[in-house]
């Protein structure tokens, strides 16, 4: 998929543009409240291209000086982008920052819209000529709070998509990746798989960018570890900053079927930690939950029954995902690891028949009857799974406003009781029929 990356002073309305773009589509997907709330980066639909956006403002908020925060930005967007909208204000012309970024957009080679922002009505327009001078050819007017002149520049942007590089998908391979704050032991994890025993390596150069994914076969499986660059490159200047790594791990994950979200047991769990196990969350993959540097501590029974229930207390939206214990760097239990990715990846995929779900949920609600909301009782018609990856259901009731939460929570229950989803999350929707 082609990524546009937004580029621009502070407040010249790159997030309302960002939000415009992929807000629609992220209140048609997050019935359920996320765990994770601010959005750097997101899908986006024009002419039936469906592409990712970044917006770079998002990502660095540290107390660095404008001019190196607009680099870095910029820097960011040239990486990871295929064409970049450079966003100017057009009520106060170029700056000095402006033309900083043109610059080094411009030595980059990367296909750049235009886009002047703030130009709310159409006498504004005749104002736009000066932004020709920055050498991206013709400046696209747009209007941020009014949604005006969005189509013409998207039309512009679509225009300079690359040709789809076809990755191909092997329905049969399990695809996964590792996430989890630096030092974590992401690296260590992945070189002790590879130098395992009997599993048969083979890297894939060049999948997307400067990502390397690598190819093994274990015990008849085929799986790809997705590299999430700086895993395996390292020293980028901006590799440190937070907000930079959350988006190749967001990369990441989005090509992923399984995500490993890796715990040090060392230095035990970190706030950081929930917020990275919620984006894997969130974008609904199937998870199992690593924790590394078991060699650290002093592991028998106790301390592991100890140490998962606080992994359950801190990730509680996590309930699904299985917990491994193990150590990279002793290889101990490194052999439980691989048999849990492909357990959660199968649930991931897995179909059940709608005449087995219906029995599943009339007897759910044979048990525990469905909730009256002022007078008017939730009728639950039948249940059908629509989707794979995650498992997605939809129950059909006579009022979809009358379907409780909690009582939503508690079908969610039964179909997990019955079917047993581990390692992955299941979504509910409730339609009128
Ligand atoms: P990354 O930043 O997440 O890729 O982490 P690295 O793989 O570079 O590991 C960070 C540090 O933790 C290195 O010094 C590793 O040697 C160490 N480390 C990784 N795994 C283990 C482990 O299982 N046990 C111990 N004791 N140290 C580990």
């Amino acid at each position: 998929k082609s990524v546009v990356a937004i580029v621009g002073r502070p407040n010249v309305g790159k997030s309302t543009i960002f939000n415009r773009l992929v807000g629609e589509r992220i209140s048609i997907v997050e019935d359920i409240p996320g765990v994770t709330r601010d959005r750097i980066y997101s899908q986006a639909e024009w002419l039936t291209k469906t592409f990712n956006v970044i917006d770079t403002g998002g990502i660095e908020i540290g107390d660095e000086p404008l001019l190196i925060q607009m680099r870095q930005q910029a820097e960011v967007a040239i990486d990871e982008a295929d064409v970049i909208i450079f966003m100017l204000n057009g009520k106060e012309g170029i700056t000095a920052a402006d033309e900083e970024v043109a610059k080094l957009l411009f030595k980059s080679n990367k296909p750049v819209v235009l886009a002047v922002n703030k130009i709310d009505n159409p006498e504004m327009r005749d104002e736009i000529y000066e932004y020709y001078s920055l050498g991206f050819g013709q400046p696209f007017p747009i209007s941020g709070a009014h949604g005006l002149g969005l189509g013409d520049l998207l039309d512009e942007v679509v225009k300079h998509f690359p040709q789809e590089e076809l990755e191909e998908i092997d329905e049969e391979t399990i695809y996964f990746s590792l996430i989890g704050r630096p030092n974590v032991g992401k690296s260590s994890l992945v070189n002790a798989l590879l130098n395992e025993e009997r599993v048969i390596v083979s890297e894939i150069e060049g999948t997307t960018r400067d990502a390397i994914d690598t190819k093994l076969h274990k015990d008849d499986q085929d799986y790809v570890i997705i590299d999430t660059a700086g895993m395996r490159k390292r020293g980028k200047v901006y590799e440190a900053t937070e907000k930079y790594s959350v988006l190749r791990a967001l990369r990441a994950i989005e090509r992923s079927d399984v995500v490993l979200v890796l715990i040090d047991a060392e230095t035990g769990i970190r706030e950081q930690d929930k917020k990275i196990a919620g984006y894997a969350h969130d974008a609904g993959r199937a998870i199992v939950i690593v924790v590394n540097k078991w060699d650290t501590v002093e592991a028998n029974e106790k301390s592991m029954k100890e140490f998962e229930e606080k992994v359950r207390a801190h990730f509680q939206f996590l309930d699904y995902a299985p917990v491994v214990f193990l150590s990279a760097k002793t290889k101990k239990r490194l052999h439980t690891l691989l048999p849990s990715v492909k357990v959660a990846s199968e649930n991931h995929a897995k179909r059940i028949p709608t005449n087995v779900l219906n029995d599943v949920i009339m007897d759910a609600i044979a048990m525990n009857p469905t909730p009256t909301v002022k007078g008017r009782r939730l009728k639950v018609l039948y249940a059908t799974q629509v989707a794979v990856k995650p498992p997605s259901f939809v129950v059909f009731v006579n009022e979809p406003e009358l379907m409780h939460f909690s009582y939503q929570r508690f079908l969610e229950n039964k179909i997990r009781d019955a079917f047993g989803f581990v390692g992955t999350p299941i979504k509910i929707f409730a339609r009128k029929r």
